[in-house]
């Protein structure tokens, strides 16, 4: 029997990454798989709100970094479909096997291939050269049972601070649903 993971979230970009360091944070088993063709590798920012400037790379590089320090398990390959499960979902690699999970998080970035595939429901995108997004409702779920979806997929603005708040939007709603009511990640400043 496959390893039953609470969330396996699919693209570790800036909405992958995120959602990742929030689901590992709160003490789900996580899993992030990537195939490594973020658009954010190309990108410099200087619009991401708290930080001055940070390349592309080195922004997903730590944002793995922090959803690892929580226990995330980080795969690099290819999902190849997304198909109903023994316990749940049944997430299918090209080369390292397949993951099974309770709640899959779709964070692929201008790609829809994939949901397309696994039988998500897609719509017309409505910004710049995003042709065709997820259909999500405004908890980030889509049409099929337990996959959800984040960031440029999900249909939101393409900017990181968007991006990265839409994937930690969409995994506490993962988690409250999981947990049976909402939840909420404050640490408080040490003082003394
Ligand atoms: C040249 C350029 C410059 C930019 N400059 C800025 C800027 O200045 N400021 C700003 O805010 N934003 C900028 N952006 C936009 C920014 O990159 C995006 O807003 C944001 O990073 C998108 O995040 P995402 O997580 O939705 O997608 P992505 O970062 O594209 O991540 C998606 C991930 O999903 C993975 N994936 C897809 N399909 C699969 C699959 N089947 N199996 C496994 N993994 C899969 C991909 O490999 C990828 O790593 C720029 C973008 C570009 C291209």
């Amino acid at each position: 029997m496959l390893v039953l993971f609470d969330i396996v979230i699919i693209g570790a970009g800036p909405a992958g990454g995120s959602a990742a360091l929030f689901a590992a944070k709160a003490g789900k088993k996580t899993l992030l798989v990537d195939s490594d063709k973020s658009m954010t590798k190309r990108a410099w920012m200087e619009n991401h709100y708290g930080i001055m400037e940070i390349s592309g790379p080195d922004l997903i590089e730590t944002g793995k970094k922090q959803a690892a320090k929580f226990g995330a398990e980080l795969v690099t390959d290819q999902v190849t479909n997304i198909v109903k499960g023994e316990q749940g979902l049944t997430v299918e690699t090209a080369e390292k096997g397949s993951f099974e999970a309770k709640h899959v998080i779709l964070a692929t970035g201008a790609l829809v291939d994939l949901a397309e595939k696994a039988g998500v429901a897609t719509k017309a995108g409505t910004e710049p050269r995003i042709k065709t997004v997820v259909d999500v409702d405004a908890q980030g779920k889509t049409n099929v049972a337990g996959i959800w979806a984040a960031g440029t997929v999900a249909g939101v603005s393409v900017h990181t601070i968007i991006t990265s708040g839409d994937g930690a939007k969409v995994a506490i709603n993962v988690i409250s649903e999981l947990n049976g009511e909402r939840y909420v990640d404050h640490d408080v400043l040490k003082t003394n």
